[in-house]
């Protein structure tokens, strides 16, 4: 975010651009246009709600993990759709009020539920996740095909589909469009024959679409030969590729410490306020600053929590960091959010929204309320 002055801001701070937002969408836009495709936000990813209005005028709706993010998703007025390995039963009649889709994780799940689901007095479109067996994710935690999976159903398992809309699978993570067209093909050979069953088939997310290499004509290419070829209608449900680089994480410098190197304490936790840095793991990326070792200071940021391991990264400046001075990591609007948790007791960063007029608006901010609130 060139020239924009990081010291108007109070940290930390998840500080989200709309101009950023916008160029997401124009592109998601692009690829609804050229295809007739959907395009829901997976609310798990992003759940900034005061953005669903601008969210809602280029996305068709919105798609929930939970009862929670079903509520939640009824902000964008659009569709609204919901995917859970289990129903609980107390929650089904809610969720049945909220949402227009439910995908199903097993048929014993959709056999359970069918018939409320029948009794009620508007349509909802019924689906069920299927397992491909065939996921390019090495990285097993993020694997719905891992073997002994639960997440959703193999060819193998199949049952009637009498009554169900729609397939949907989800075995994707970063991932450019070559891995969704591998994918598909092997979607096509194993359960094509109930495609002339089926209103819809939902591609799930993972798609990397707003990344800078990614391949969109070949992911127009696959929906294109999806829609030609079977008729069916197709959704996308991306959560990162929404909110990709429209984020930032806004920091400062509380201390620095030396033990063989000099260690930055930060009003930031990665325990507390960028989770996926320890669980993915990964190095964010901070803006003015190099690798360890490429530029002449050398620092590593880590939180102000009792974790030891709770240390961001290695980072390298110009000149030597001072007392006060602000920190951004980019690319923080998805997951983390989301994810973040007040462990330590450490307050939770403000949410802050730059128009595109570059006016801020000071969303949301946390205090001692939050945190107490979440313990008795
Ligand atoms: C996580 C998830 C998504 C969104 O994934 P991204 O990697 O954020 O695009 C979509 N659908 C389902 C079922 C998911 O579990």
């Amino acid at each position: 975010m060139n020239n924009f002055d990081w010291n108007k801001i109070s940290t930390p701070a998840y500080v989200v651009f709309e101009e950023l937002l916008i160029k997401n969408l124009e592109k998601l836009k692009l690829v609804q246009d050229k295809t007739k495709a959907k395009i829901l936000l997976a609310q798990k990813g992003f759940s900034m709600f005061y953005t669903y209005p601008l969210l809602s005028k280029y996305l068709y709706g919105a798609t929930a993990s939970s009862l929670n993010e079903a509520l939640l998703g009824k902000i964008m007025k659009k569709e609204n759709h919901i995917f859970s390995p289990a129903y609980k039963e107390e929650e089904m009649p809610l969720i049945i009020d909220t949402v227009d889709h439910i995908v199903f994780n097993s048929f014993n799940q959709w056999n359970k539920y069918k018939d409320l689901i029948k009794q009620t007095n508007k349509h909802i479109s019924c689906g069920i996740r299927i397992n491909p067996e065939y996921s390019e994710i090495t990285h097993e935690i993020y694997n719905p095909c891992a073997a002994s999976s639960r997440l959703g159903v193999k060819l193998e398992d199949f049952e009637s589909i009498e009554g169900l809309e729609g397939l949907h699978f989800h075995t994707m993570c970063e991932q450019n469009s070559d891995t969704l067209y591998r994918t598909w093909k092997e979607v096509e050979k194993k359960f094509s024959k109930y495609f002339s069953k089926i209103k819809w088939l939902n591609l799930g997310g993972g798609h990397h679409i707003t990344k800078d290499d990614y391949d969109v004509d070949l992911l127009i290419k696959t929906i294109n030969e999806i829609k030609d070829k079977y008729n069916l209608e197709v959704y996308l449900e991306p959560g990162e590729a929404i909110a990709l680089n429209t984020g930032f994480l806004v920091s400062e410098v509380l201390e620095v410490v030396h033990n063989n190197i000099d260690i930055a304490i930060l009003d930031t936790s990665a325990a507390c306020h960028m989770p996926d840095v320890l669980e993915m793991p990964y190095r964010p990326n901070v803006i003015n600053s190099g690798k360890f070792d490429e530029k002449k200071y050398n620092y590593r940021f880590a939180g102000p929590t009792c974790l030891a391991g709770d240390i961001i990264g290695d980072y390298s400046f110009d000149k030597p960091l001072e007392y006060k001075q602000k920190i951004v990591f980019t690319d923080m609007a998805h997951y983390s959010m989301v994810k973040n948790n007040t462990f330590n007791g450490v307050n939770l960063p403000s949410i802050v929204y730059v128009d595109k007029n570059r006016k801020i608006k000071i969303v949301k901010e946390f205090d001692y309320q939050d945190f107490k609130s979440r313990l008795s």
